[in-house]
């Protein structure tokens, strides 16, 4: 099910992971599994992430 990058977020911490190559499995952070995060929010989360200090 996994293919080219996927972007998982933790619901508990935040936490934000991508994965370049896709496995099987799911993700597990703060005891449970991360919920996948569309392209277009990922965007969204790095943009936010890259912000501070930007011109
Ligand atoms: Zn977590």
């Amino acid at each position: 099910m996994t293919e080219k990058a996927d972007v998982f977020k933790c619901r508990e911490c935040g936490c934000i992971v991508t994965v370049l190559k896709g496995g099987k499995g799911s993700l597990d952070c703060c005891g449970k599994p991360m919920i996948v995060v569309t392209p277009d929010e990922a965007k969204k989360l790095s943009f936010d992430l890259a912000r501070p200090g930007a011109p």
